[in-house]
């Protein structure tokens, strides 16, 4: 045997024993590594579901717009009376259109109309 194996951590050259992969000064650096990766996974898999919620909750306001309106309306107006940002509207819609819950269609000027689909 002799000599133990080197520390894992980067530019770490001591020792570690027996045979453990970090040697006593890194291994708390390395636990709180593994602890604080677990918590961004976490929080991750928080965020995605508060977004995919706020998408629903978006797609179902702006449902409640064309079915409250002539059933059409622009992508501006319904950032505007949603107050959610454009780029929010546009991709709820895209989505929404994917799901066969609107039609999407462009004006002269190239302004983004939803149509609520009627089934
Ligand atoms: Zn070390």
């Amino acid at each position: 045997m002799g000599e133990g194996r080197r520390c894992c951590e980067e530019g770490c050259l001591a020792r570690t024993r027996e045979g453990k992969p970090y040697c006593p000064d890194h291994v708390h650096l390395n636990a709180y590594v593994a602890e604080l990766l677990g918590q961004i996974a976490a929080n991750l898999e928080e965020v995605r579901a508060r977004k995919a919620l706020a998408n629903g909750h978006v797609a179902r306001e702006i449902s409640a717009v064309l079915r409250d309106g002539s059933g059409a309306a622009s992508l501006p107006r319904l950032a505007r009376r949603l107050e959610v940002d454009r780029d929010l509207v546009r991709r709820t819609l895209h989505a929404m259109k994917a799901e066969k819950l609107v039609t999407l269609s462009l004006t002269d000027r190239g302004k983004l109309i939803a149509k609520e689909r009627r089934r």
